[in-house]
């Protein structure tokens, strides 16, 4: 455990127009905790950041008082993280929520702690759409930095190559605006290589002009499984890059926050989301509507509702979970999966998808950081509620079981937004991409005083 200097703490509250919240203050529990409600963090001290400036000070004062620092804008991340919080200040960014949407340039310039919502809704209002992810209250940076994988993405790409700019607070404390001409190699790092090249004040990037959707979900019992997910999985090839599938399990517990239809069952659902007109979009799901679901949601949609369909929870909950990507699937594989969901092997489990991925996800953009597509077929990601312990365990034993059946498929690299555990970026990233974002931290950050929850460490 890292050694508090309570003197140190009291300079930094008198240099901000935040909050700085120690161990021991009535507000400390409040303060340490992230979205993700199994991240047991123990900080040396939380920022509760007002401004750029806060950060910036705070960044400072870490660098000149042998302190890491790091950022936070919800902690959908953070289970990741607690485990490397020893002598690191915590700055959560979630009261600096400033957007700014520029429909003359399809722009949006967000803060650090802004989430999706705040963009999504009133960019819709100029009939625009960002690269979002599936849940609403995910934060734009931290998703950003690690790529962000969009319901948009098999037309647009990878969020991260959608950024035209972003603001950074160095590990010496300077604030730089970094993009194609100005910092080049930094703004490389940060477009993938997630939080361990500075503390982001501000990230610009492109909207595009998608105001309305084909999308929704159909649902089908889960003893259906195996013929789902195979009509499913023989579609996928044959749908253009407009149109988006997820397959997936749902085993949904009889908690009151679930509708009554579905609250307490299991289900094998596909998710589709087409940026196109209903007579296409009905067209490319017609196999699918032929197995007849039990619900069907598809229907044109403003671009914005598309935070409802995944069904991410709004709030913070108690979760555990893990991904990995695919570069292929086979039929043997489907079964397997289909029959751990039927035998009730994945139980413990709340959800388990499988992305389409391909399109525009697939191909390297000129100009791209260090992830800007990803050569695989599919994303999966396996979650469970975790509220004590055991339950943890159990969630975890299922994902590892997923894993396990989906192992022969595992693609050469992987994803840092779907890897809630901590891992190795060695196996993240290509190795050539891998050197270079350790190249970098030694050269913006040799000291290692920023910290992240997938970190980059500092070349040798
Ligand atoms: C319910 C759910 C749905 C999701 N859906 C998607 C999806 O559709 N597509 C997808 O790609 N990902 C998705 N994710 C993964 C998500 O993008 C990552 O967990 C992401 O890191 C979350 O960012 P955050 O800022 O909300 O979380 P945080 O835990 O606050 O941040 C995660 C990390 O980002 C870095 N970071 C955050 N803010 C800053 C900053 N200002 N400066 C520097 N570094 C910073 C830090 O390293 C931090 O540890 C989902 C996750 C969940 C839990």
């Amino acid at each position: 455990m890292s050694t508090l200097r309570v003197e140190d703490f009291a300079a930094l509250r008198d240099r901000l127009a935040g909050r700085v919240v120690e161990p021991g203050h009535e507000s400390w529990d409040k303060a340490r905790t992230a979205w993700n409600l199994t991240a047991d963090q123990h900080p040396a001290a939380v920022v509760v950041a007002a401004s750029a400036d806060d950060i910036a000070e705070t960044v400072r004062f870490a660098f000149d008082n042998g302190y890491g620092v790091t950022a936070q804008g919800t902690g959908h991340g953070a289970a990741a993280l607690t485990s490397r919080l020893d002598g690191v200040i915590l700055i959560k960014t979630h009261e600096v929520r400033g957007v700014e949407i520029d429909p003359e340039t399809r722009t949006a310039r967000a803060q650090a702690g802004v989430l999706w919502m705040d963009v999504t809704g009133p960019a819709h209002e100029h009939g625009l759409a960002a690269l979002a992810g599936s849940s609403p209250d995910v934060g734009v940076v931290g998703y950003t930095l690690g790529g962000g994988l969009s319901w948009l993405s098999r037309t647009y790409g990878v969020a991260a190559n959608s950024v035209t700019a972003i603001e950074v607070v160095t590990a010496d404390g300077q604030i730089i605006r970094t993009d194609a001409d100005n910092d080049p190699a930094l703004f490389w790092a940060l477009r993938g290589g997630g939080g361990s090249f500075g503390i982001v004040t501000a990230i610009e990037f492109t909207l595009y002009p998608v105001p309305e959707v084909y999308a929704g979900v159909m649902f089908w019992p889960i003893e259906r499984a195996a013929e789902v997910l195979h009509a499913w999985h023989d579609l996928v090839p044959s749908l253009p890059e407009s149109m988006t599938t997820v397959g997936r399990l749902l085993m949904l517990p009889p908690i009151p926050e679930i509708p009554e239809p579905l609250r307490g069952r299991k289900f094998v659902v596909v998710e589709a989301i087409h940026l196109g007109g209903e007579r296409e979009g009905a067209k490319l799901l017609a196999p699918l509507r032929e197995l007849a679901p039990e619900m069907d949601t598809v229907a044109t949609i403003p671009t914005s509702a598309l935070s409802a369909l995944h069904m991410d929870p709004e709030h913070p909950v108690p979760g555990a979970g893990d991904g990995m990507l695919l570069s292929d699937l086979e039929a043997g594989t489907i079964d397997e999966i289909a029959g751990l969901g039927t035998s009730g092997a994945l139980d413990a489990l709340l959800s388990v998808e499988l992305r389409q991925l391909g399109g525009a996800i697939g191909r390297p953009t000129p100009g791209q950081g260090a992830v800007g597509h990803f050569d695989a077929a599919y994303a999966m990601f396996a979650v469970g509620i975790a509220p004590v312990p055991p339950a943890k365990r159990a969630v975890m034993a299922a994902v590892g079981t997923v894993i396990a059946a989906l192992e022969q498929h595992r693609s050469d690299t992987s994803y840092i937004n779907f890897h809630e555990q901590a891992t190795d970026p060695a196996k993240v990233y290509t190795p050539t991409v891998h050197r270079r974002l350790a190249e970098l931290k030694r050269w913006y950050d040799p000291t290692d005083v920023i910290r992240s929850n997938h970190p980059i460490a500092p070349a040798a």
